[in-house]
């Protein structure tokens, strides 16, 4: 079986990838069991001069890597070349600081000495999407390496070169031959991996039914499991926000990684008094965005990582459409080739459309109308997903209670959009999965939290 790279801008076949055979995955799967033992036994300097070097190659390399991505999956250049540096940032952090997060912690009891100590638990298997092909990975890598553990990458079927690329920066940057390594498997191959006894955590970042699969399989096994997963995150526009900046910001995180992130704002659930004024704002806006070849500087929206992604996105949008929402922009396929999708707006969103409902994983935003600020609450927390929300007001304290008390999801930012940051914990609740990433808590997840009491 192969894998077979498609540019998303032009439908060209770029290059196959032979996949892993069973035996070849649990080959390498001993390889770096072998070389976790040596691993775990590391000093915290030595793991961080290794990630420092890794920071380096992502950062003096970072134009090749943002070429492969917009290869691959139709990214921005431009986008790809700041993802890059931005895993330079993740690798640096957590050299900076794991050992800190990761020293004991002395708990008084009557021994003489009683503690908590974080020791690595071996490979962490990790199973990523396509739409922060570098990214998504490296915020697991650092801090998992930096943890004395072992990782083993499932990335997404598209971005096969991607994920060998995050294989040999680590390569470059020193690290053992075997600390990290990549399976191109398919994700029906998955569950024999999360069976391999030398397998002993999952981390998943990717779509509800796939955590779902993954966390059910883990559970059998009993391995601990992050997920990271889908999200529909609620944009709460208040009658006293300063429309023209909530505007601005719901625009741009909509269209961040041309729709395809998870905590992109997609549903903006604005006060009745001041609906009308922000749909025209936001129309403009949306409007104004220039679509064309994701290599060209002057690119706003590139092409969507597959065909099959767009058609399924468009749907959506149909869907909701011939159930009663009304199309203000876009909502149709260009003529042209490619995975192209016009930044949409859709009004006179409700309940039981696809648009109110789902997640929509591309340019389209939703208007969901609320008659006051409870009934924005309350439509804003009516989701499966609880991944980030945002809340748009002048008000801060007002907006600071909404995003800390009454806002169902992991992360709530206020007169701003929601975005990651290795300092900030990241993850969700409800269907949007569980555990976290980034910050002390992150490296936290993969580690033996080991009591040890000396008498
Ligand atoms: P996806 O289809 O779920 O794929 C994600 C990864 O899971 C891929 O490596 C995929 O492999 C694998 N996979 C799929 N089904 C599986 C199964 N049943 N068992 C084991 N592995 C399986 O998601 P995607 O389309 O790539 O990414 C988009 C989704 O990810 C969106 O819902 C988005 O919101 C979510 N996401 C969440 C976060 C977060 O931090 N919360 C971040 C980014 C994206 P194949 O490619 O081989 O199918």
């Amino acid at each position: 079986m192969s894998m077979q790279v498609i540019n998303p801008a032009s439908g060209e076949k770029i290059k196959s990838y032979q996949e892993h055979t069973a035996d070849q995955a649990s080959a390498i799967i001993d390889d770096v069991h072998e070389a976790w033992k040596s691993w775990k036994q590391t000093s915290f300097s030595h793991r961080a001069e290794c990630m420092r070097k890794a920071a380096n190659v992502l950062r003096d390399e970072k134009e090749k890597w943002g070429k492969l991505m917009t290869q691959e999956m139709g990214k921005l250049t431009k986008d790809g070349i700041a993802e890059a540096e931005k895993c330079a940032w993740v690798c640096d952090y957590y050299a900076d600081n794991a050992e800190q997060f990761l020293q004991r912690e002395i708990i008084e009891t009557d021994a003489s000495k009683s503690y908590a100590s974080f020791q690595p638990i071996g490979i962490v298997l990790a199973v990523m999407p396509w739409n922060f092909p570098f990214w998504q990975v490296m915020r697991f890598a650092a801090p998992a390496l930096m943890a004395g553990n072992a990782g083993i990458l499932k990335h997404a079927s598209n971005v096969p070169g991607c994920a060998l690329a995050i294989e040999e920066i680590f390569q470059k940057a020193g690290f053992p031959e075997n600390i990290f390594k990549t399976l191109l498997i398919s994700s029906s191959e998955v569950n024999d991996v999360i069976a391999n006894d030398k397998v002993r955590a999952v981390t998943l970042t990717g779509s509800t039914p796939a955590g779902k699969s993954v966390a059910a399989k883990a559970g059998e096994m009993l391995k601990k499991t992050v997920l990271e997963l889908g999200g529909s995150d609620p944009y709460v526009v208040l009658a006293d926000a300063d429309l023209e900046n909530a505007a601005e910001v719901c625009v741009t995180s909509r269209l961040i990684n041309g729709g395809q992130s998870c905590i992109s704002a997609k549903r903006f659930i604005v006060e009745s008094a001041v609906k009308e004024q922000f749909e025209s704002l936001v129309v403009d806006k949306m409007k104004a965005k220039k679509m064309g070849d994701p290599s060209e500087e002057s690119t706003d929206l590139g092409p969507m990582a597959r065909e099959d992604l767009r058609d399924e996105l468009h749907k959506q949008v149909c869907d909701s459409v011939d159930a009663g929402a009304k199309c203000l922009t876009g909502g149709d396929i260009p003529s042209e080739g490619g995975a192209y999708y016009p930044a949409t707006v859709l009004t006179n969103v409700k309940p039981g459309m696809p648009a109110y409902d789902e997640e929509l994983f591309g340019p389209v935003a939703s208007i969901i109308e609320a008659k006051d600020e409870a009934d924005a609450i309350r439509i804003a927390n009516d989701s499966e997903f609880g991944l980030g929300a945002a809340v748009f007001t002048k008000d801060k304290a007002k907006g600071e209670r909404i995003a800390e008390t009454e806002l169902e999801a992991g992360c709530c930012f206020v007169n701003t959009f929601v975005k990651s940051d290795p300092r900030l914990p990241f993850g969700g609740i409800k269907d949007s999965g569980y555990g976290r990433e980034l910050g002390p808590y992150g490296i936290k997840e993969f580690v033996n939290i080991k009591t040890v009491y000396v008498q």
